[in-house]
């Protein structure tokens, strides 16, 4: 596993991560010592402003004047789901040919969050987690308590130690653990056996998924 947090310099931060983990010997690297790491390996670096954009700087200010943190992305334009309970991250899981899982979370973040706030996604075990015994797990959602219920680990757990199917497992974890503390959102999971489960507590999730000599499935509703 490998993850970075707190950085603002790096263009693909997800290269980073995977750069902790295949050049490191630790797993989890945060601000000017994670920039520094992906910095010395060649990562391409941006200046802050390159992340910046209108309708951003906008929805920043519309949430500083009420005093709120939302969730990335609420105030985009025509988009078909309620904006304000839509997340912003993206994550993928897959399987491969040998049976190797795998599991990527870039956060979305959260607007006018306070300065220094690690969400869900670089945290092994809370937003992104994956193990060839049981099933690879990305989440999107409200990430305080993601990290609460160590909702991607959780799956896991339930399948390795209870039994669990991917989908009575994941079922559990979004409709029953999250919501009993208010934790919305949604994963996509993938297990070793190839079945994939996307499980959502909210109006809709942007969600695809693929399988090899098959048409490529996506949805944003139930
Ligand atoms: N889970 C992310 C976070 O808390 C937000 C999201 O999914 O959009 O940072």
């Amino acid at each position: 596993a490998g993850a970075v947090a707190g950085v603002s310099h790096i263009k693909r931060p997800l290269r980073a991560a995977r750069a902790v983990m295949e050049h490191s010997e630790h797993v989890l690297l945060v601000g000017a010592g994670a920039e520094a790491f992906a910095r010395g390996l060649g990562l391409e670096m941006v200046d802050p402003t390159y992340f910046s954009t209108e309708a951003r700087r906008a929805q920043l200010h519309r949430a500083q004047a009420d005093a709120v943190t939302v969730l990335d992305h609420d105030g985009a334009a025509s988009a078909p789901l309620d904006e304000q309970r839509k997340f912003g991250t993206v994550g993928a899981v897959a399987l491969d040919a040998h049976g190797n899982l795998a599991a990527a979370t870039s956060t979305g973040g959260m607007t006018n969050k306070r300065p220094g706030r690690v969400g869900d996604s670089p945290l092994i075990g809370a937003g992104t987690y994956a193990d060839n015994r049981t099933a690879a797990v990305s989440c999107t959602g409200t990430g305080e308590m993601f990290i609460r219920a160590a909702a991607a680990h959780d799956l896991c757990a339930r399948m390795a130690y209870g039994g669990q199917t991917l989908d009575a497992a994941a079922e559990q974890v979004v409709m029953q653990s999250l919501l009993a503390i208010d934790g919305r959102g949604g994963l996509i999971a993938v297990d070793a056996q190839g079945h994939v489960c996307l499980p959502f507590n909210t109006e809709g999730m942007y969600r695809g998924h693929a399988r090899v000599g098959e048409p490529v499935q996506t949805a944003i509703f139930r």
